[in-house]
């Protein structure tokens, strides 16, 4: 697909979508207003061709995945946030919680199968003693070290450092000190305080989230970035969602990637409804001609589907996250994407998109080429 942005400027009817497509010519920033006039338009196909434009002006024709696996070590969760499927009380008949062992068999699995990283998050209960998250990262690096491990959200950091009665800053020192390489992005759901009180009252607020990641970027350990869209928020909190993250990679450039998560409704309390392709599609577009200081965009299989993540591939998105063995987190809340893929299948999925698929890891650096 060649991508004539002129056409884009040309053709467009809305006088507006053609003023932000010379923004985007130009490689001006775009401004709140502009997002938002993105999220309000029908025109699918032109904003889906500008954010392209924009994904390989940066990333050409790769599109990147890694072979990884998640653990999510327990369900049991003190925070029981309304949208949230997986995490239960104890006392709930699916709950469950690994051993160290259990934990270091499946991490041994992956790395024998040539894993490159270990991305660990899960519920937060109660009974847990800060040494235990600590304990784990230093005993999956001590065993492995040649693996990546990606571990805990900003939520699970807060969570610590409430019981440890430590800093952020020491949290993550310790973590890194044992062994932590990076911190995923989930956990920020969507930071709008009046979304956030209806969705997920209980746990760590926007402000506490966007502290937990600047201070990781100050210790130089990278972060992810998410945003959870499609429950309450209204497409304004989305654009001041968006636009939190592009002030602290301004700040600080330690974001990796920007991961937009659809929300799946089943088995929540919260309830609602499954997002459209099109709100998919146009959420992943429009967050790539947002975030003009975030290099990668991606489009999560899982929360996706195979079909609409491969079209995101055209849509700005350059990565489709990797082949995760054993997801549960969505899992619980209705997706009937596959568990985990194979590396083979996700390279097939990226040549069928018209990508050239690229084998990365945690830090996008180049393992392979499927040329
Ligand atoms: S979203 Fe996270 S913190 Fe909230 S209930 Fe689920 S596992 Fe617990």
């Amino acid at each position: 697909m060649e991508i004539v942005i002129d056409d884009v400027i040309k053709t467009a009817q809305d006088k507006r979508l053609a003023s932000i497509a010379e923004k985007v010519a130009l490689g001006e920033r775009l401004s709140e207003e502009d997002a938002l006039h993105l999220f309000r338009s029908n025109e699918l196909a032109a904003i889906g061709q500008l954010a392209e434009y924009v994904n390989r002006k940066k990333n050409g024709m790769n599109a990147y995945f890694i072979i990884n696996r998640q653990i999510n070590p327990t369900n049991v969760c003190v925070y029981q946030c309304d949208f949230c499927a997986f995490g239960v009380k104890r006392s709930d008949p699916s709950a469950y919680e690994m051993s160290l062992d259990e934990v270091l068999k499946k991490v041994e699995e992956t790395y024998l199968a040539g894993g490159k990283e270990i991305h660990m998050v899960g519920g937060i209960p109660a009974h847990w003693g800060y040494e235990k998250y600590v304990e784990l990262v230093r005993e999956i690096k001590k065993r492995f070290p040649e693996v990546v491990v990606k571990a805990w959200t900003a939520i699970e950091i807060h969570h610590m450092a409430k019981i440890s009665k430590k800093s952020y800053e020491e949290v993550l020192s310790e973590l890194k000190e044992a062994g932590l390489d990076a911190l995923p992005g989930g956990g920020a759901e969507i930071f709008s305080e009046r979304a956030r009180k209806i969705i997920a009252p209980n746990k760590a607020n926007a402000q506490e989230y966007l502290e937990v990641h600047r201070t990781a970027h100050r210790l130089r350990i990278p972060t992810n970035a998410t945003m959870l869209y499609g429950h309450v928020e209204t497409l304004e909190e989305r654009v001041e969602h968006l636009s939190e993250l592009r002030k602290i990679q301004d700040e600080t450039g330690g974001f990796q990637v920007f991961i937009p998560l659809a929300y799946w409704p089943e088995g929540t309390r919260l309830g609602g409804r499954r997002t459209s392709s099109v709100d998919d599609l146009k959420t992943i577009a429009i967050s790539r001609l947002f975030l003009d200081n975030f290099q990668h965009i991606k489009a999560y299989w899982v929360t996706l589907g195979e079909k609409v993540a491969q079209i995101a591939l055209n849509f700005g998105a350059d990565d489709l996250d990797g082949t995760i063995e054993e997801e549960r987190i969505v899992h619980s809340a209705g997706t009937k994407s596959a568990y985990g893929h194979s590396a083979q299948r996700l390279v097939s999925l990226i040549k069928k998109a018209g990508k050239v698929p690229v084998e990365r890891d945690t830090f996008y650096r180049v393992v392979k080429v499927y040329d």
